[in-house]
């Protein structure tokens, strides 16, 4: 067996390479130590940074949950006020329609109320200073009484809701919440003013007992909406009543004086009668002496009873002339008794216009040269026929014409002209002139019987004053009308509508305005 025996170096060497190579291992352990302690630090970090993440993240998921319950808060809110809405807008219509104060708080149902949310309802007006009971809803009949009777008491809130302060549970102060409370017995409420024009008329007030949800600042916009819309309603149905009051005084008025205009009507055509009647029976008791009065006045100036002075002859022509213009007078009188009363018998047949004219010119052709007077006659060549009783026509034509003759100064000029556009199938015709006028207040009076104007050619030419009566009553047997346009010192116009046909006659009632 051998032994290794190591000598000093030998074991010197062993040894430092013993020592060397544990230093390289402790080096490579401390090595691997740092690394691993680095990893951990980094994993450490990691590990605070997932923290941090969880816990945003964490945060955030209560974030969401609490926004979502906020969100179905709001919504839950919202459909709540779009219920409401909807029920509001319901009633209002409903309210709108109402047609006196009680109808309004009758259509205020308890749906209604129901889909606002409130058990309680009270409405009240205030009528000669005390509040009296419109409608109510939850609150027992028995219990209006002595209710209304403590907010009687309460004249803080009186005071208040007259001056249109409103109150809910959510923004009423300390003292006014314990008042209410105190009257109506409810913890959430709302009490609105009911305004109109003329100031607080009422209140309405809504409410729930205790344990039941706060109200909303949307509940007390809508119960205010409310308030204001019986307000207006009640002004609107206020002034409704007045209206169909006023129009039913007014119809009871029109009817009670159409009654009285119909009497009187009645008696005016009676008179009319009885003066057409009476003139008639006068001018027929004249005419017979006036005659008599003619043919004796004819039997002396013819000297059939003895020989006649000059000067009787003379008297005896006046008596003649005179007796002629009472005769014509008369007989003026009995022909506006006799159309006036429809007792003449028109001749309606259709007449040229241009014969018709040419007919009055030649007639008073000797006057108008007498006068120097220019007459023009235009009448459109599309104007034929006229629809008329010639000689009564006539006479209107000749009267208009020799008037405007009469008061036309010399060297004047007379115009008779047809207008070219028919109106109802009826021609007008204007008798125009340049002579002294007529002053507007006598306008008016000229178709009365009698009716002359004071001036000067009157006071030296006689008339009768029956012309232009006649002449209107014979324009409206034809059912046209007669008018007088005129202006002092330039001239006048007269006019006339008369029928241009059968048809246009027959169609236009005596009555009726054509122009
Ligand atoms: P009379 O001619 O007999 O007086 P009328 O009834 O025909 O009666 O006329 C009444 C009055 O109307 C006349 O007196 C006259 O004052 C007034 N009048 C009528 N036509 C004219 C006219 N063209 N211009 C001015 N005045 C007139």
């Amino acid at each position: 067996m051998s032994t290794w025996i190591l000598d000093p170096s030998q074991i010197l060497l062993l040894t430092a390479i013993a020592v060397v190579s544990a230093l390289g291992y402790i080096g490579y352990l401390t090595a691997a130590l740092a690394s691993k302690e680095n990893t951990v630090n980094q994993m450490q970090a990691e590990h605070q940074k997932l923290m941090r993440s969880f816990n945003e993240l964490d945060e955030q998921a209560k974030l969401i949950v609490r926004t979502d319950l906020e969100l179905n808060k709001a919504q839950e809110e919202l459909d709540k006020r779009l219920n409401g809405i909807n029920a509001l807008q319901r009633t209002s219509r409903q309210i709108s329609q109402a047609l006196n104060e009680s109808e309004i708080f009758q259509k205020l149902s308890p749906e209604l109320f129901e889909e606002l949310g409130f058990s309680m309802v009270l409405v009240a007006a205030f009528e000669d200073g005390k509040s009296r009971k419109r409608a109510s809803i939850g609150i027992p009949e028995e219990k209006t009484s002595p209710l209304l009777a403590k907010f009687e008491k309460a004249d803080h809130l009186k005071t208040a809701l007259r001056e249109s302060h409103a109150f809910s549970s959510i923004n009423a102060s300390r003292k006014s919440k314990e008042e209410i409370a105190g009257v109506f017995e409810a913890e959430h409420f709302i009490l609105a003013p009911i305004v109109t024009q003329n100031g607080t008329i009422g209140f309405v007030f809504v409410g729930n007992r205790y344990n039941a949800p706060a109200v909303t600042q949307g509940d007390e916009e809508l119960i205010g909406i409310l308030a204001s819309q019986i307000g207006q309603n009640i002004e609107n149905v206020h002034l409704f009543e007045k209206v169909f009051r006023s129009s039913q005084e007014l119809e009871l008025k029109v009817k009670e004086r159409t009654k009285q205009l119909a009497g009187a009507l009645q008696q005016v055509e009676e008179i009319n009668e009885r003066k057409s009647e009476f003139i008639s029976a006068v001018s027929h008791e004249l005419r017979t002496p006036l005659t008599s009065i003619k043919g004796y006045a004819a039997i002396l100036m013819a000297g059939k009873i003895g020989e006649v002075p000059d000067a009787v002859k003379e008297r005896l022509g006046k008596i003649n002339t005179h007796s002629d213009n009472l005769v014509a007078l008369i007989n003026n009188l009995l022909d506006i008794a006799r159309i006036e009363s429809g007792r003449v018998e028109m001749k309606f047949e259709p007449h040229p216009v241009k014969t018709v004219m040419d007919n009055i010119s030649d007639l008073l052709a000797p006057q108008i040269k007498d006068k120097d007077i220019k007459l023009n006659i235009n009448v459109p060549a599309a104007i034929k026929d006229i629809y008329i009783d010639i000689s009564q026509a006539e006479r209107v034509f000749i009267n208009l014409l020799s008037n405007a003759v009469k008061f036309t100064p010399k060297a004047g000029t007379i115009t008779i002209a047809a207008s070219p556009v028919m109106e109802k199938g009826f021609i007008t015709f204007h008798v125009m002139d340049t002579g002294i006028g007529i002053p507007p207040e006598d306008l008016g009076k000229l178709f009365n019987e009698f009716y002359r104007v004071d001036n000067e050619i009157n006071q030296n030419v006689k008339g009768t004053g029956l012309g232009l009566t006649l002449a209107k009553n014979i324009v409206e047997a034809h059912h046209g009308k007669i008018w007088v346009k005129s202006q002092v010192g330039s001239g006048t116009t007269f006019s006339i509508t008369l029928p241009a046909s059968a048809e246009a006659y027959a169609a236009n009632v005596k009555t009726e305005k054509i122009i």
